[in-house]
C-alpha cells in the first residue's frame, strides 16, 4: 500500500510516480482498444496489443473502499490516516490504491467524490486523493 515506504519507480510504473511533477496522473492505456491498464503492463490484457503507454487522466474518481491506518509506520506521518481504493472516472473497474488527505478518517464514505493531489517526496510525486468540495460535485 502507498504510504508505507517510498516506491521505487520501474520502467512501466515510473510515469505513475512522476507525472505529478507536471500535475498529471498518468495511467497506462491501450492505443488500439482504449482499455486503461493499472497497474501498468507492457501488453494490453484485452487485445494483446503492445501499443500501450501512459496518458493523463482527469484525476477525478470515487472512493471504492477505505480503511484507517493507526500504525505509525512512517516517521513524520501522523496517524490515523485513511488508505483507500479509488475508482477513476475514466473506466469502471479502473482502481488505484492511495491515501486520502484533507478528510477526517471518520468522515470518509464509499462513493465519495475525490480528486488527485500530489505529495512531492524526493524523486517521486505520490498521488493521493482528497474530497471534492460538495458544491463542485456533479
Ligand atoms: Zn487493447
Amino acid at each position: 500500500m502507498p504510504g508505507l515506504s517510498l516506491p521505487e519507480p520501474r520502467f512501466e510504473t515510473e510515469p505513475f510516480w512522476t507525472g505529478g511533477e507536471r500535475g498529471e496522473l498518468l495511467i497506462y492505456r491501450c492505443d488500439d482498444c482504449g482499455l486503461w491498464l493499472h497497474p501498468p503492463k507492457p501488453v494490453c490484457r484485452r487485445c494483446l496489443s503492445r501499443s500501450v503507454g501512459p496518458m493523463a487522466v482527469s484525476g477525478l474518481g470515487t472512493v471504492y473502499s477505505h480503511t484507517v491506518n493507526h500504525q505509525p509506520w512512517i516517521p513524520g506521518v501522523a496517524v490515523p490516516y485513511t488508505l483507500a481504493i479509488v475508482e477513476l472516472d475514466e473506466e469502471p473497474g479502473l482502481r488505484v490504491s492511495t491515501r486520502l488527505t484533507g478528510a477526517e478518517p471518520a468522515d470518509v464514505r464509499i462513493g465519495q467524490r475525490v480528486t488527485v493531489v500530489f505529495e512531492h517526496r524526493e524523486d517521486v510525486w505520490l498521488p493521493y486523493f482528497t474530497p471534492v468540495p460538495e458544491e463542485a460535485e456533479r
